[in-house]
């Protein structure tokens, strides 16, 4: 059997890695010269900065990175929330907390009314209820504090604003587990090489990687999908797509609508060095959800040198550039040097107007009789250690067709 996977991201390179694993023929094709996607570090004399993924939750991804042998390590993040003039407050005052306990137990009730909704990890069918934007969901239930605790990593995520995100959406990405696990302060885990040490060693396991070939058409053609990029075409028995195409580029209608309809926000990250210093990841309370405005910045220290990289919505300018550097600068730290400027376009998700409560559920159906399947962020809550689970289980599905029709 042979399968293509289109997208060299992680959730393509783990899907390749898995099916060779297996004995399976894959080819995996990458758009850009370099490979790892929304995982990229930059690095100069053992400083690891990353400018897309940077902590991970450890639940299920801890078993890749041990049997890959992938320096990692687990630490609890400190966090500021400052104010207009730059003056540490508050997030939340100790009677907010306990407020926001007693909504969460509330929550937990609310939802359990959705188990046909929100227990699958990919997206599914959706309930009329969760159709509507979180700040309606949150104003008919009186959600204050879970509202306060959800926004600003939406900001950090990158996300958005509440008013433009479904209720289904918000609570596929922070469900009660992860909402508890905001009060609790729980560990991250980070990768002490970067997020790109755990993308070359899935590349040091995938035998046919192809670079810059950008995949144009994805169509059947009787029972083998062709793929087929500038330069030529090949013939697979199963196509596993991971990212958002260009319109019209997979000749499959339902498909296409999904193509069609993902949003993606524009999202910049700038990386710089500055003068030592502890600086705990700071959020921007007055900027939450702006755009063109610094959201957050976290930092680290290594080999005595200490990066910094914040983040905004936005397209890059120098305007949005110097804002961010003098709104860093006027909380007090002082930049070295400015390392680098990075354009993101993050998480693909669909806005409610362009849902239907059936659309994922007819697209699973669809992926049952389909020799091409979505995989991934187009499916799933984009964090790496759900990306991990999700992609696992799209990948056993083929491994166990392989098994019933090809050995
Ligand atoms: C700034 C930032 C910070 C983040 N922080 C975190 C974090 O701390 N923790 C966390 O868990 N997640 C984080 N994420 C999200 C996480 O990085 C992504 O969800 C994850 O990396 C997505 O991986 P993916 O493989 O599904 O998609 P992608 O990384 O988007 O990979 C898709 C790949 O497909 C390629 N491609 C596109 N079109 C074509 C084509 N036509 N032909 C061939 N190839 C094509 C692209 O070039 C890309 O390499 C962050 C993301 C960003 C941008």
């Amino acid at each position: 059997m042979k399968v293509a996977v289109i997208g060299a991201g992680f959730s393509g390179m783990l899907a390749a890695y898995l099916l060779e694993k297996e004995g399976i023929d894959v080819t995996i094709y990458e758009k850009n010269e370099y490979i790892g996607g929304h995982c990229q570090t930059i690095v100069s004399k053992n400083v690891y900065t990353e400018l897309g993924t940077v902590f991970s939750f450890s639940k299920n991804i801890k078993e890749l990175l041990i049997e890959l042998q992938v320096d990692y390590r687990e630490y609890f993040i400190y966090k500021n929330y400052i104010d207009e003039n730059c003056n540490c407050v508050e997030h939340m005052s100790r009677e907010d907390v306990s407020l926001l306990i007693k909504e969460l137990d509330r929550l937990k009730l609310i939802l359990s009314n959705y188990p046909e909704s929100l227990k699958s990890i990919n997206f599914g069918y959706i309930h009329e209820d969760l159709m509507v934007s979180f700040r309606e969901f949150a104003k008919v239930h009186q959600l204050k504090y879970i509202c306060q605790i959800i926004t600003p990593f939406l900001s950090s995520f990158g996300l958005g604003s509440i008013d433009d995100l479904q209720a289904y959406y918000i609570f596929k990405v922070f469900d009660l587990n992860t909402l508890y696990s905001f009060i609790r302060g729980d560990k991250l885990l980070s990768f002490n090489k970067g997020t790109s040490e755990l993308i070359t060693k899935l590349s040091q396991n995938i035998s046919d990687i192809r670079y810059s070939l950008e995949v144009k058409n994805v169509e059947v053609v009787d029972d083998k999908v062709k793929v087929e990029v500038a330069y030529g075409s090949e013939y697979f028995d199963k196509v596993l797509i991971t990212t958002k195409l260009p319109r019209d580029v997979i000749k499959d209608k339902l498909y296409n609508q999904l193509m069609k309809k993902i949003e993606t926000n524009p999202f910049i990250a700038v990386a710089y060095e500055v003068h030592n210093r502890d600086l705990a990841t700071t959020y921007y309370k007055a900027n939450l959800g702006k755009k063109g405005r610094i959201q957050f910045f976290f930092s680290s220290k290594q080999n005595n040198r200490t990066t910094l990289v914040a983040y905004a919505y936005g397209t890059i300018s120098k305007e949005i550039i110097d804002g961010m550097t003098k709104d860093i600068e006027r909380f007090g730290v002082n930049i070295k040097q400015l390392i680098t400027v990075k354009q993101w376009y993050i998480f693909p998700h669909l806005k409610a107007e362009n849902l239907t409560q059936d659309f994922y559920k007819d697209i699973n159906d669809r992926q049952k009789t389909s020799n091409i399947g979505l995989i991934g962020s187009l499916v799933t809550e984009p964090s790496i250690d759900n990306l991990y689970v999700s992609v696992k289980n799209s990948v056993n599905e083929v491994i166990d067709y392989y098994k019933n029709h090809f050995q």
